[in-house]
């Protein structure tokens, strides 16, 4: 702990913590020691974590990035971020991350973004970690903590992993609780270790997960111990490799990383199968519709009232003046944006022509992966991102060009399913490109142990 506070402390550059609480993170390692001292601490007691700003943590600033949390301080612990600290982990600070994680570059930040550690050959131009979980990355991959934690509603853990060069888990949904962690999409949203490698993915998974009595979505079924199923052993398992992944104009390299992935699982024993996911090209439009729709409820808490800023008045200012100028204060431009995409699609004229039918696409794609593993396919081999880490400070005027990002990542969280980001290898300019593997609803121990054997 005393090692990552100082590594902390001399990275502020790199804009990956927010809030640092080595106070607390000194209390919890003493508790540590004395439990380990007493014999029989579990695998994560006295390890030395980063707490990504959507998690709400007792007493400590938790502001989702944004400028309309100002101040907060929950008076409550969010289930993950509890059972972790139950497990004797240590939380260093608060990571940076993109404003109510709506973003794919840490750019969104009220904090300002958060900076890749790596660097194209020996330029110093920096890079994006990617996001929303963007903070998280960095400083993983960087030393600073020994894992951390991400959410992902549509990528935010496995794009970031991906552009750093680490592991980066969304389980299935419902799997952990969302308790505690800031709402940005309810039915998409999940969190998930972000770590150096497969084993430490599997063992901070197992401390996060778990039925909550207090989130309704909360799956109440037994936890494995994932760790114990990392055995590499991958023989007669079918990987699918969906043929809908190969987009136009997709750098050479990813194809060539690709197959490298796939050959790599078939020298392990594994078999390849030719998949097709056809509804892959409509999961973007419709996750576009879907996200936007359900942070726009969920953002209307944000009112003046009951958290964080509000705006300072003019004389004769109701209470409508008092949200409106609050709310154009506090939310930052891209979170103004997807407020009013989601009014728009949510209003009475427009919900049938754009939400409802983005559900129905929704339907359909969770369909596409129920046909393919119902023939037998057990994982689904894709590329993690379509790029490796751009450039940050580039003029990013277009939001759809950001949206596509997320392409290979946002089916997923659509369907609901376990998702995993691991490292596998550099691309020409020398950055980190990941390879996602997809599993079946409830096997992250099998997921994981598939990722293990690509390691
Ligand atoms: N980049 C996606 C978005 O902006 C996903 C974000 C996330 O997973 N939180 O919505």
């Amino acid at each position: 702990t005393e090692a990552c506070l100082a590594a902390i402390d001399k990275a502020d550059a790199l804009g990956a913590f927010v809030h640092k609480t080595p106070d607390v993170a000194m209390d919890q390692a003493k508790s540590a020691d004395d439990r380990i001292k007493a014999g029989g601490a579990p695998d994560l007691c006295g390890i030395p974590l980063g707490i990504k700003d959507l998690f709400c943590t007792k007493g400590v600033p938790s502001q989702a990035a944004s400028a309309i949390l100002n101040g907060f301080k929950p008076e409550y612990e969010s289930t993950v971020t509890s059972q972790l600290f139950d497990a004797g982990s240590v939380m260093l600070g608060k990571l940076n991350m993109d404003e109510f994680a709506m973003g794919s570059s840490n750019e969104t930040s009220t904090y300002g973004n958060a900076i890749n550690p790596w660097r194209r050959g020996n330029d110093d131009t920096a890079l994006t970690p990617g996001g929303s979980s963007g903070g998280s990355a960095s400083a993983v991959a960087a030393d600073l903590c020994l894992g951390a934690t991400g959410t992902d509603t549509g990528g935010s853990i496995r794009q970031p992993a991906a552009f750093t060069g680490i592991t980066g888990i969304k389980p299935t949904y419902g799997r952990c609780s969302r308790w505690g962690i800031v709402a940005f999409a309810s039915s998409l949203d999940q969190a998930g270790p972000m770590t150096k490698d497969v084993r430490d993915a599997a063992i901070m998974l197992e401390a996060m997960c778990g039925h909550d009595p207090k989130d309704s979505t909360s799956a109440d079924l037994a936890v494995p111990n994932f760790e114990a199923m990392l055995t590499g052993d991958i023989k007669g398992k079918t990987i699918g490799i969906p043929r809908e992944y190969r987009m136009d104009g997709m750098p050479d390299e990813i194809e060539a990383l690709w197959a490298e992935g796939r050959k790599m699982l078939e020298d392990a024993g594994a078999v390849i199968k030719d998949i097709s996911l056809p509804h892959t090209k409509y999961a973007l439009p419709a996750y576009y519709v879907i996200a936007p729709a359900e942070a726009s409820s969920n953002l209307a808490r944000y009112d003046g009232v009951r958290y964080g800023h509000r705006a300072k008045l003019a004389q004769g200012d109701g209470i409508t003046e008092m949200y409106e100028k609050t709310r154009a204060e506090g939310f930052g431009p891209e979170v103004q944006r997807r407020v009013m995409v989601g009014t728009y699609v949510l209003s009475a004229g427009f919900y049938d022509a754009y939400y409802n039918r983005a559900r129905k696409v929704r339907t359909l794609i969770k369909k596409d992966f129920e046909d393919v593993f119902a023939q037998g396919v057990d994982a689904i081999l894709t590329p993690a991102t379509p790029s490796s880490a751009f450039e940050l400070g580039k003029e990013h005027t277009d939001p759809v060009e950001m949206y596509l990002n997320d392409v290979f990542t946002v089916t997923v969280n659509l369907a609901g399913l376990p998702g995993i980001s691991v490292p596998a290898g550099l691309d020409k300019q020398g950055l980190p490109l990941g390879l996602q593997l997809i599993g079946r609803p409830w096997e992250e121990g099998d997921l994981l142990n598939t990722a293990y054997a690509l390691e």
